[in-house]
């Protein structure tokens, strides 16, 4: 009898225990969950608030969102106001003190990154949904990537030092394969250099910034602002006068602008995923890249 309840306790000890240890993480985006996932391994549960096929701007503070944040013990967010409109109100409504803004368990990570178009003069509502912190899809540069594992890495060293040398050289191998990765993706797309390039929205500049084409135009008038009849005959002149190759947008956007510019403009349309999760056959971040990458040469 002795030695059962010895046994049942020394079990009790253990099981708390390795469930413990794993590190419940939250992330508001399955780009950055995917990436914690490939550093933290099987020390981790990671899970995202959004799915990757959604327009991250918008989202609801649904309740599963809600009691994925009550349990966690990190929470990772892309930060520079990206998650301006839903998250503060799932963060009040979940009473996590960990994970609270300004919390050490609340990683920014555009605090990591050199953001573009930083705007230094006051904006209004009448500027449309400007991102005023900088542009906060930094996410679709690779090199960003790389800067965002490294975040990762040591808040996990920071958070289990136990298993720092297990994070170190996930990311490592993380690194390699994204560097190599990215240099074939440079090779790839090559012909995009110096070509022009018109996008719905202010999301993909740091794409043109990691395959060097510049982005010329944009289908919304102002940022968050659908477009205009117009706007959109604008568009037309705009697109002929400067020889624009290539309209890049993400799937997510409606497709009756696109379809009406196709037809008066010798203009190609290229619809991309801009997210881990966009499609079932993307579950990590190279895989976004080499959707992308395909998705251009289709188009090429
Ligand atoms: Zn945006």
């Amino acid at each position: 009898m002795r030695q059962i309840s010895l046994i049942v306790f020394a079990l009790s000890l253990y099981w708390p225990l390795s469930v413990a240890a794993k590190i419940t993480i939250i992330t508001t985006t399955e780009d950055v969950a995917s990436i914690v996932h490939e550093i933290g391994g099987n020390q981790v549960n990671v899970s995202s608030l959004i799915q990757g096929n959604r327009d991250p701007h918008y989202a609801q503070a649904k309740p599963s969102m809600i009691r994925q944040l009550s349990r966690a013990d990190l929470l990772f967010v892309i930060g520079a106001d990206m998650e301006v409109g839903w998250l503060p109100a799932a963060l009040r409504n979940a009473r996590n003190p960990r994970i609270q803004a300004g919390q050490e368990a609340y990683i920014d990570l555009s605090r990591s990154v050199d953001l573009i178009g930083v705007v230094t003069t006051s904006v209004s509502r009448a500027d449309g949904d400007v991102h005023a912190k900088g542009n906060p899809h930094y996410w679709l540069n690779p090199l960003n990537g790389l800067k965002m594992a490294q975040v990762i890495t040591d808040t996990l060293s920071q958070h289990s030092p136990q298993h720092s040398t297990f994070f170190a050289s996930q990311l490592l191998q993380f690194n390699t394969k994204l560097q190599t990765a990215y240099a074939q993706w440079q090779t790839q797309l090559s012909f995009l250099q110096g070509k022009k390039i018109m996008t719905y929205h202010t999301s993909l500049d740091y794409l043109a910034q990691a395959f060097g084409f510049s982005i010329v135009a944009q289908l919304e008038p102002k940022p968050g602002i659908a477009p205009t009849a117009a706007h959109l005959r604008g568009l037309i002149k705009t697109i002929k006068q400067e020889n624009i190759h290539y309209l890049l947008m993400e799937q997510f956007y409606e497709q009756g602008s696109a379809k009406l510019l196709q037809r008066q403009t010798d203009i190609r349309v290229i619809r991309i995923p801009q997210s881990v999760g966009a499609n079932t056959e993307i579950n990590t971040y190279t895989e976004l890249f080499e959707s992308i990458v395909s998705r251009f040469q289709e188009a090429h």
